[in-house]
């Protein structure tokens, strides 16, 4: 009957962890204050399950594991989740009478969970240990909590010796459990950055731009493509070296990103060409952004590696439309792109439809 319930217990903290887990990594509450209370509730939800559920481990001894949902929530560092639910499981002791035993279990719980988030903060990286810290951090409080309740005696020991053997029993591999899927899910999130991303310049790469772009031009919107190449690239790479050549392309994204706002889309679809994607601006607007992202690169130093700073200029056709296929703006951001060029570079072309209309600068 105890292994019945002992493993009755350790299957829905599984369970539980899991669901919260997934629930922890995902993108389904838009809202943050949503999605950590729901957290915060489910943990406290299964702590209560696990109280009304103890282990008997004898006639005489009870164990419950309802610290077990905090110390996942501490491990992955959630606050406000876990206050919420050490209010929960703390709170719900006073349901059955205002005593001193219920003050003492109230306390010990945010003792618990303060010294935890502690801990959580010293041992972030090191998983394993940490979890093993929480789990020993958690018992040695709730046996100390047991014994100004309860007093010294053989009763006391034997209570205290059943929590720790079965709370490290189930904490542990519950910690296991809750590793394993930090870490798939870390790499799972490292694999999704390095297949989206230019590993030179950390925009995103081709693949993105021509996924994200598909199915752009089907609705009745205005939006701007803008098509960027370094001038005289060439030169920089036989003068200073492929190395140094790699590390103004690094400044030079970064100036893209920094000039760009959080909703336009910069990618690296080539050696040297960049891309952007802005919505909603009109012709004069767009050459605006698009010239002043321009003198901002023509205005950079360039720092290399064994050589003196150098500056560098760069060329940007835009195409600007509302419908079109993207296929359409991308070709007509390279044919300005490409007038910027012939007629001397360091300039912005902005084609309008599909009538390139040079705007000198
Ligand atoms: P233009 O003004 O006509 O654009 O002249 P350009 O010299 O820049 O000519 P082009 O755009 O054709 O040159 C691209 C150069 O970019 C050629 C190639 O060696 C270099 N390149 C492409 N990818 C990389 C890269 O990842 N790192 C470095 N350092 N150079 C690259
Ligand atoms: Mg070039
Ligand atoms: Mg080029």
């Amino acid at each position: 009957m105890t292994l019945t319930v002992l493993l009755l217990n350790a299957c829905v903290a599984f369970t539980g962890f899991y669901i919260i887990s997934k629930i922890y990594h995902s993108s389904l509450f838009n809202s943050y204050r949503l999605r950590s209370s729901v957290i915060g509730i489910l943990a406290g939800a299964l702590g209560l399950f696990l109280m009304y559920n103890a282990v008997e481990a004898n006639d005489m001894v009870r164990v419950d594991l309802r610290h077990l949902p905090l110390v996942l929530l501490a491990f992955y560092g959630a606050r406000f989740p876990l206050f919420i639910a050490t209010l929960v499981i703390a709170s719900t002791r006073f349901l059955f009478g205002m005593t001193e035993q219920a003050v003492i279990a109230f306390i010990a719980t945010f003792i618990v969970s303060i010294g935890m988030l502690w801990i959580h903060r010293l041992l972030r990286e090191r998983l394993f240990l940490q979890s093993i810290f929480l789990n020993v951090w958690a018992l040695f409080i709730i046996s100390i909590a047991v014994y100004i309740n309860m007093g010294w005696s053989t009763a006391y020991v034997s209570l205290v010796l059943s929590i720790w053997m079965i709370g490290m029993l189930v904490g542990l591999l519950s910690s296991i459990l809750t590793i394993d899927l930090e870490q798939t899910t870390r790499r799972a999130i490292e694999y999704k950055q390095s297949s989206e991303r230019d590993h030179l310049t950390g925009l995103y790469n081709r693949r993105v731009w021509d996924r994200y772009t598909a199915s752009i031009g089907q609705e009745n919107r205005t939006y701007n493509v803008l098509a960027l190449d370094i001038d005289h690239f060439k030169h920089v790479n036989d003068t200073y070296g492929h190395g140094n050549g790699d590390l103004v392309l690094q400044q030079f994204a970064n100036i893209l990103k920094v000039e760009t706002r959080a909703h336009d889309t910069v990618a690296r679809i080539g050696g040297e060409e960049f891309v952007i994607l802005m919505y909603d601006l009109t012709p004069e607007k767009v050459d605006k952004v698009a010239n002043r992202i321009r003198e901002r690169i023509a205005a950079e130093l360039f720092h290399l590696n064994d050589f003196p700073p150098i500056q560098i200029t760069t060329s940007v056709g835009v195409a600007h439309g509302t419908s079109l296929p993207i296929k359409r703006m991308v070709d007509l951001a390279d044919s300005a792109l490409y007038q910027a060029k012939h007629e001397g570079r360091n300039q912005v072309v902005v084609s309008t439809y599909d009538t390139p209309q040079p705007i000198m600068t």
